[in-house]
């Protein structure tokens, strides 16, 4: 899976103009789940522009109650109009907006409430990581995250890898670093929660500073199953080299 983060970037008109310019590209490659996350306001025009194209569309970040007095949020069946995923707790959200894993907990359950297919965040800051407690952070993140919800549906999550020092900084983690932080703290976790069976199929993706000179090097680690693209993602050559290297990696 290559997934493209957009963050705060890109107009309806913009974003119109950046996946057409993607989709001849995208529409060569086979075997890899495409999934872009434009702003909002873009998601009715690129829902337009793919129907007939096999790409997905996730949300950014959804609220968790259904409908009621919360000023500029946006529920999950508004979101599961357009989207089949969903991105919950990215590191932007808890260090900018105060979010924390009891409220990334309810998104995670909302979410799939409604069959969207959450990308639940989770990394350690700088500091954390110089501190030796990463595995600590990381594993509380998930645990956390995905607690109140029921153990047959623990599968359906995909979890994205992403330290944030590594996030927009140009200084990607070392794919063998990354692929050991999955095998030794995120899939015990899981299958603390949901067991052996579940730990090893939920699919965990890397994400922090992966461009397409060092996709393939992450794609062709044994626990990695994609990547959760920022940058990279808003230039059209850049995120189908991206996807192409997921599709060789096999
Ligand atoms: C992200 O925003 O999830 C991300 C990984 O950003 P970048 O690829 O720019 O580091």
């Amino acid at each position: 899976m290559v997934a493209g983060n957009w963050k705060l970037n890109k107009t309806a008109t913009e974003a119109y103009s950046l996946v057409s310019e993607m989709l001849t590209g995208l529409r060569t490659i086979h075997g890899v789940d495409v999934v872009l996350c434009p702003p909002f306001t873009a998601l009715y025009a690129v829902s337009k522009l793919i129907k007939d194209n096999d790409i997905s569309l996730g949300g950014q970040d959804m609220y968790w109650e259904e409908k009621g007095p919360f000023t500029g949020e946006i529920s999950a069946r508004m979101l599961a109009e357009f989207c089949q995923y969903v991105i919950l707790g990215h590191s932007e959200r808890r260090q900018h907006f105060g979010e924390t894993n009891e409220q990334v907990a309810r998104k995670v359950k909302a979410a799939l409430s409604q069959n969207l297919i959450p990308i639940l965040c989770v990394g350690e800051t700088l500091e954390e990581n110089e501190a030796g407690r990463a595995a600590g952070v990381v594993s509380r993140q998930v645990h956390e995250a995905l607690h109140l919800l029921d153990i047959q549906v623990i599968g359906n999550v995909i979890i994205a890898y992403e330290p944030v020092w590594a996030i927009g900084t140009g200084r990607a983690a070392t794919p063998e670093g990354a692929n050991m932080t999955i095998r030794n703290v995120i899939r015990p976790t899981i299958a603390g929660l949901a067991g052996e069976t579940t730990a090893q199929k939920i699919r965990v993706l890397y994400g922090g500073s992966v461009d397409a000179g060092n996709a393939r090097d992450f794609f062709t680690q044994p626990e990695i199953d994609g990547a959760l693209v920022g940058g990279a993602s808003l230039n059209a050559g850049f995120f189908i080299s991206i996807v192409e290297a997921a599709s060789t990696a096999g």
